[in-house]
């Protein structure tokens, strides 16, 4: 199996080179040459088996040098009963008759970011065996949030890596900012960023692109790379989940096996839904994606029109980890729609560097509009969908999987017959305590634990146990720098 770039056909690597590398040299990003197609029998034998058992058999096919024994070692761990709060990674939780949540925040961070990053530091530290790579990795993180707590936690003292993660100063909740500054291990750092998200993510992109830095690094071999889901190792283990879900729902009789399902998506950077698409790819029976955005709909719009237009305006909403213009694994999925042409690929980006925007090709927006319908949710939608589906089902959801719901419902409303759907629910909503508070009517004065303590009295739920744990926890990171300053952070931390 040879991965190559969306922009290059004649880039040619292994699945291990791939995880190392993130991102192509030409700036496109690694996939797959060809995706390998599962029959319905080889998709039974899957049903029968463990959820570590089904990551460590799909994930095989696609870096066949990586054995089934040393992929089902690092599965079992990384999704291990005791690392989930309720045994499983990926359970379902069914809210009426068409309509089932799968709930992939259970993991240590409380984020669905979970699955593949408690995947991508055991796959990277196995990718630098196999390349024979003698440069140790030195991740860098620019995190709205959820990604940097989660990587934190997947790469703490994980053997020739490390990791340091740069958060806006004042850009994220409570929690969150507790979760990364209490963060254990040897080979971790976080630093606030006095600025904005962008700020920190441009910042980062800025020490990737200075050449002369990362010569000074290979000196002391050391290697930059990154954990955001551009890196295959990261979107490779999300497709494990869509062929999980839909297993566990013919396993309990909720389908027959060859049923098509639908899958709802609450999508920002557009991995998460692209896995789905591979997935159906590889032969799950799934009927189409549902996309759905906030304020920020700017995928909304690619979707209905073709036309991609990052040039609006930027709104902050309740659903913060889906606040993109940007959306970067939307190039694969054109990729393959394009039927893989690396050179309209490479137009439709140059134009979208340049100018902001591009417009794909009839044919690529007919695949498109075959496959995917789209919706988005305002803050106060959002709101009202959490209160709704609480007062009547007591079932409590996140802002995210909240914008998905609504979406969901908006679509519905012009149909008669529901397609059963799985609806992809992407954090816990103790992570967003005050929005979810404010939905639910209740004022949310007071600091993180104030919000936990509140919503778990209101709601009769409980809160995960790591995040109530952070109270006694000791911060080990209080450092902010300027965005200028950021090299110099990393340059100290490594001396
Ligand atoms: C990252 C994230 C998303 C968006 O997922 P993409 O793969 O970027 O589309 C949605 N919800 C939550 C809670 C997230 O952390």
């Amino acid at each position: 199996m040879k991965y190559t770039s969306t922009r290059d056909q004649n880039v040619s690597l292994t699945g291990a080179q791939a995880i190392l590398q993130g991102l192509s040299k030409d700036g496109g990003l690694l996939v797959p040459e060809k995706f390998p197609r599962l029959h319905s029998a080889d998709i039974e034998i899957l049903r029968k088996m463990t959820y570590p058992q089904r990551a460590a058999t799909i994930m095989e096919l696609f870096l066949p040098e990586f054995s089934r024994d040393t992929l089902y070692a690092m599965t079992k761990q990384a999704y291990s009963a005791d690392r989930w709060d309720n045994g499983n990674a990926a359970p379902l939780c069914k809210l009426d008759d068409t309509t089932y949540t799968l709930e992939l925040w259970h993991g240590p961070t409380s984020a669905f970011k979970d699955i593949a990053l408690q995947m991508l530091p055991r796959l990277t530290a196995a990718a630098l065996e196999k390349t024979g790579e003698r440069s140790d990795i030195v991740i860098l993180v620019a995190t709205s949030g959820d990604t940097g707590k989660a990587a934190l936690e997947g790469f703490a003292d994980v053997p020739r890596t490390k990791i340091m993660v740069f958060y806006p100063e004042n850009g994220v909740s409570d929690i969150q900012k507790l979760q990364m500054a209490t963060q254990s291990g040897d080979n971790v750092n976080v630093i606030a960023v006095k600025g904005n998200f962008d700020d920190a993510q441009t910042g980062v992109k800025r020490i990737f692109g200075n050449a002369a830095f990362a010569e000074n690094l290979l000196s002391r071999d050391l290697k930059l790379s990154s954990a955001n889901s551009i890196n295959w190792g990261r979107l490779l283990p999300q497709i494990v989940y869509y062929f999980s879900s839909y297993l566990d729902l013919v396993s309990s009789g909720e389908i027959e096996m060859l049923d098509h399902i639908d899958y709802c998506v609450p999508t920002g950077n557009f991995g998460n839904i692209l896995a789905g698409y591979y997935a159906r790819k590889m032969g799950l029976p799934i009927g189409r994606f549902i996309c759905a955005a906030n304020k920020n709909d700017v995928l909304d719009e690619f979707i209905k029109t073709g036309h991609y237009n990052a040039k609006r305006e930027f709104y902050a909403t309740s659903s913060p980890s889906m606040d993109i213009l940007i959306s970067s694994n939307l190039e694969r999925l054109l990729y393959d729609l394009s039927g893989q042409n690396a050179i309209e690929i490479s137009g439709y980006m140059s134009s979208l560097r340049e100018n902001g925007k591009f417009t794909v090709s009839n044919e690529i927006l007919d695949h498109i509009s075959d496959l995917f319908v789209s919706g988005s949710a305002s803050d106060d939608e959002t709101a009202s969908t959490i209160r709704a589906v609480f007062n009547e089902k007591r079932y409590l959801m996140d802002t995210h999987t909240a914008v998905a719901l609504k979406v969901l419902q908006d679509i519905r409303k012009a149909e008669r017959i529901p397609a059963k759907t799985v609806i992809v629910s992407t954090a816990s909503p103790y992570k967003f305590g005050s929005s979810v508070l404010n939905a639910l009517g209740i004022e949310s004065n007071g600091d993180g634990f104030n919000e936990i303590a509140k919503l778990e009295a209101y709601t009769n739920t409980n809160a995960p146990e790591q995040l109530k744990n952070l109270r006694g926890k000791n911060i080990r990171f209080k450092d902010a720098v300027s965005k200028d300053d950021m090299q110099n952070a990393v340059v100290n931390w490594l001396a």
